[in-house]
């Protein structure tokens, strides 16, 4: 290309684009390479379209491809769905404490397997071991990096080559591929199913218990209920006929809590220390769920059953990171204060937003949030309900209180569909649900206007 006196209808060349005021704040912003690459495929994109651009024009349009690559892949949202335990969009916000000893522990070295007393080499799970154990009764403690590995380390640690007997309605799936049966497949357990989808009876798994038997396994059925005729062994019950039988009996509580719940004025979920004090040889729960924490897993109990847990080869390949022991352990530390635990918790925080507070934000968001989106919407205030979500309580919902938006008539049907994309398109997204032909933005993930407001500022 000559690059000395390019004539009006030829493009200018790359160096000259770079040399340009726009094309010098690009370089000092994005690197020269980056910047060198934008340019070009501008120019081939005019080129493509027929268009010759002048220097500085081109060094606006590299910038802002290279601004719309900059974009983290990971960011933000405005979680306004109405499920506040929202799996795809991270689950559990987490305490400030959980952020600043997460952020403590990524800029440096830290006490993860060191003992500062004796000078000499610690355990990663001391850390968590002793809050656990306070905080459940539980004998012993292990951390491993979800749920489903806590259930994958314990089946493989204590039932592989043996069988596990389940009741048949509780051969759950939640989500993506954990589907209780490809778990036991996995830990080389043999399944046995007793009962049938809607009543187990005692008798059932005492008749499947035999020398193969290695455990017991209740699980929550978390994200459905089987209502009617149905019956179920009680957690208590079960542990009765393992220790009758002299096999351990394991409960996976799913979400679990560590704290009451019912108390708070929530929909009852059974707690860790209940399912502890029930006779489980054996439970686990997530950490980011109804706890509030990271993502994590639980098993705790019986202290030479967990030792078997840690003593497995897969616990390596299965554990912890220092920052996520950070942060739980200072999650953890909030159950401490039960009476702080509303405050300084946000999961239960938003749980326990009242409809009046909820509704009040979206009454100050319902006219900017109208005139952002401009004539042919109806903006209103409406009830709704929201929902624990990530297999807590499945049946409860919350009241709670959002905004509708409703297109004018003549609008096409896609209408809806078109305002959740664009409100997804925001410089924070903002995710809510299209039903009936509008958007419902449930504001109880949402605990003051602002955040809403400057999202929606051009
Ligand atoms: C959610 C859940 C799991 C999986 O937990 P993760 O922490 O998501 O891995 C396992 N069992 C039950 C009963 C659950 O509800």
């Amino acid at each position: 290309m000559d690059q000395s006196a390019p004539p009006p209808h030829h493009p200018p060349s790359v160096d000259a684009v770079l040399r340009s005021a726009g094309g010098t704040a690009a370089i000092a912003r994005f690197g020269r390479a980056a910047t060198a690459r934008a340019v070009r495929e501008a120019v081939a994109a005019d080129r493509a379209a027929g268009r010759v651009r002048a220097a500085e024009a081109l060094a606006a349009a590299a910038a802002a491809l290279l601004e719309r690559a900059s974009v983290p892949s990971l960011r933000p949202v405005l979680n306004l769905t109405g499920t506040v335990l929202h799996t795809n969009l991270g689950r559990a916000p987490m305490a400030e404490e959980a952020v600043a000893a997460a952020a403590g522990a990524m800029r440096g070295a830290v006490t993860l397997e060191y003992d500062t007393g004796r000078g000499g080499r610690g355990e990663r799970d001391d850390h968590l071991r002793g809050l656990l154990r306070d905080l459940t009764g539980a004998e012993d403690a292990l951390a491993v990096n979800n749920n489903a590995a806590a259930v994958l380390l314990a089946l493989a640690a204590l039932a592989a080559g043996r069988e596990t007997v389940v009741s048949r309605g509780e051969l759950i799936e939640i989500g993506g591929s954990f589907r209780m049966p490809d778990i036991m497949a996995s830990a080389g357990t043999r399944l046995v199913e007793v009962g049938t989808t809607n009543r187990t009876h005692p008798r059932d798994y005492a008749g499947a218990i035999t020398e193969r038997t290695a455990l017991l396994l209740k699980v929550h059925t978390s994200n459905y209920r089987i209502e009617g005729f149905s019956a179920e062994v009680a957690p208590r019950d079960l542990a009765a006929i393992a220790r009758a039988h002299g096999v351990p009996m394991m409960d996976d509580l799913g979400s679990g809590t560590l704290a009451d719940l019912r108390a708070l004025g929530l929909p009852a979920e059974r707690t860790v220390a209940e399912a502890v004090r029930d006779g489980a040889d054996l439970v686990t729960f997530s950490g980011d769920k109804l706890l509030g924490g990271p993502q994590a897993g639980f098993i705790l109990g019986r202290a030479d059953l967990v030792a078997r847990c840690a003593a497995h080869p897969l616990r390596r390949a299965l554990r912890l990171d220092k920052v996520r022991i950070a942060a739980l352990e200072a999650t953890l530390r909030l159950y401490r204060d039960p009476d702080s635990l509303p405050r300084r918790l946000p999961a239960l925080r938003l749980l326990l937003r009242g409809e009046a507070e909820i509704r009040a934000v979206a009454e100050a968001c319902r006219a900017p949030l109208a005139a952002w989106a401009g004539r042919d919407w109806r903006v209103e205030v409406v009830a709704c309900r929201s929902q624990i979500g990530s297999g807590a309580l499945p049946v409860e919902t919350l009241p709670s209180a959002g905004l509708a938006l409703h297109p004018v008539p003549g609008l096409p049907g896609s209408a809806a569909g078109a305002m959740a994309a664009r409100l997804r398109a925001l410089r924070v997204p903002v995710i809510g649900r299209v039903r009936e032909g509008a958007v419902r933005l449930d504001f109880r993930c949402l605990e003051a206007a602002a955040p809403l407001l400057d999202a929606l500022a051009p």
